[in-house]
């Protein structure tokens, strides 16, 4: 393979259809492995300290089911409308690799949890519940300093750390239904979201608690092309990038009268190119069978895997937070930012709650949020809301609902309380940006303006009303900036009109 290293690629990719399935792993959130009790921690930092002779394949060991990794999956399929499996099995899905004790997987072919569903308009084939297999690390020569590959007899060392061998893994497949990256990206941030909100996984790519593999394939007719699978997509925007080098390199390769071969190829993130890793094997060469250590699970025969349980205690889905945003009067792409994170829906949920219902408030609420402290986390870097309190924050939008503080203001004292925090009213009143508002207090101050503006009075009086906007901002200037200015203009033409 030599393609891959080519930089510039200027095939007309435009003239092909791309086609993209997604497959997405997820490490579950339970106590206890699949199949056995050991600890589920794959990332503990001691190795082999969570494991048993279960999940290391000793002889005469026998795998029991986790019914809390049996209902998250439920929930996923739940959440996206899928159809519940009457009853389901596992079965062996054989291969030899050092970091599969077994020499085989206990998988789920024939029958899976769920069938169907969609997500962001992307059809599901399925979503079923597997074991993680083990962690092998290669180490390089210690004497020439070289990295080998695993098995090299010249001193280098492959260690195997099976603290995630039998994690509990769901497997999401999707119909081959993607025809575009952005797509591909935002199927996969939606499914992270939603695995978040309903507990069922971490799914922070980088840690591999979540998985993204998608199948990639152009074609000019209506038959979908040959179709080659990347892998090692460690971010979402890896997603898409490595989506539309594949459909640049393939095309090329069309073009040039080439044929797409049938592989496994990763993404390298620092070169930003796919590149060949292993023929694919077709999935008759793992022999699936069905675990005959486990029984079938009757589904409908547990009341605790009903349908109609799992969808009733279903929390809020991510859909339906951003509906709710909307219906309040916040912009699609505010909605969409605000739930986006756990943390940024549970600030702004917090936010309203103080507000009590103010659909005014809410939408000004969304703006500051989204603008200026999402600008300052942005730029910062910072953990977001560690500092801001949700009652502060909405007092400081009150404030500016009140006319006790510019927007001006506002920004000035909310990027105070995203650095450490603090009441706005004190941060304000310490920076002297409090607007005065009490009409009583202004009314000095405007008298003061009409008297030494006589003759720019008698000209706004005789018709040239422009010259309001003048008068206002000499009563500004008066009050050093901390008159209202919407009072001000009221009292200027109470007090001229007198
Ligand atoms: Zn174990």
């Amino acid at each position: 393979m030599t393609e891959e290293n080519s930089a510039t690629i200027t095939a007309p990719a435009s003239e092909y259809r791309l086609t993209v399935g997604l497959e997405i792993h997820a490490e579950l959130n339970t106590d206890t492995k699949m199949f056995c009790n050991s600890a589920n921690d794959p990332q503990a930092a001691k190795p082999n300290s969570n494991i048993c002779p279960v999940c290391l394949a000793h002889p005469g060991t026998l795998p029991t089911i986790n019914r809390k990794a049996v209902e998250h999956v439920l929930r996923v399929g739940a959440a996206i409308d899928g159809k519940f499996a009457d009853y389901t099995e596992f079965d062996r899905k054989s291969y030899f690799y050092p970091d599969i004790p077994k020499g085989y997987q206990i998988s789920q072919f024939e029958h899976p949890l769920i069938s169907g569903g969609s997500l962001v308009g992307v059809a599901v084939t399925r979503i079923h519940l597997e074991e993680d297999t083990a962690r092998s690390s290669h180490h390089a020569n210690t004497t020439t300093g070289e990295a080998m590959d695993a098995g090299d007899a010249n001193n280098s060392k492959s260690l195997v750390d099976f603290n995630r061998a039998g994690v509990p893994l769901m497997e999401l497949v999707t119909e081959p239904d993607i025809h575009d990256a952005k797509t591909a990206g935002e199927f996969a941030r939606e499914l992270q979201l939603l695995l978040r909100t309903l507990g069922a996984s971490h799914a922070n790519l980088e840690k591999g608690e979540m998985r993204v593999e998608a199948n990639i394939s152009i074609s000019k007719t209506d038959e979908l092309g040959t179709k080659v699978e990347v892998k090692n997509l460690n971010s979402f925007r890896s997603v898409e990038r490595a989506i539309a080098y594949e459909v640049e390199r393939q095309a090329k390769l069309l073009d040039s009268g080439g044929k797409v071969v049938q592989e496994t190829r990763g993404w390298d993130e620092g070169k930003q190119l796919t590149f060949s890793q292993r023929l694919k094997e077709g999935s008759a060469d793992y022999r699936y069978f069905p675990e005959p250590d486990l029984p079938k699970l009757q589904l409908t025969a547990d009341p605790a895997f009903s349908r109609e349980k799992i969808v009733s205690e279903l929390p809020e889905l991510p859909w339906e937070r951003r509906a709710r945003y909307v219906a309040l009067g916040l912009k699609e792409t505010d909605a969409v930012y605000l739930g986006s994170t756990l943390e940024r829906n549970k600030f702004f949920d917090a936010v309203l709650a103080e507000l009590g219902g103010s659909a005014t408030l809410a939408t000004l609420s969304a703006n500051y949020i989204v603008s200026d402290l999402g600008g300052y986390y942005a730029k910062s870097d910072g953990v977001e809301f560690e500092h801001v309190m949700p009652s502060d924050f909405a007092e400081l939008m009150r404030m500016v609902e009140g006319n006790e503080l510019s927007s001006r203001g506002a920004k000035d004292v909310l990027a105070v309380m995203a650095e450490k925090g603090g009441s706005p009213k004190q941060i304000a009143s310490e920076r002297g940006l409090l607007q005065v508002s009490d009409p009583e207090a202004l009314r000095g101050t405007i008298k003061e303006v009409i008297e030494a503006n006589q003759s720019v009075v008698e000209e706004y009086k005789g018709g040239k009303e422009i010259l309001l906007k003048f008068l206002v901002g000499q009563a500004m200037k008066a009050t050093k900036g901390s008159g209202n200015p919407t009072m001000l203009q009221e009292l200027l033409v109470q007090e001229i009109g007198k």
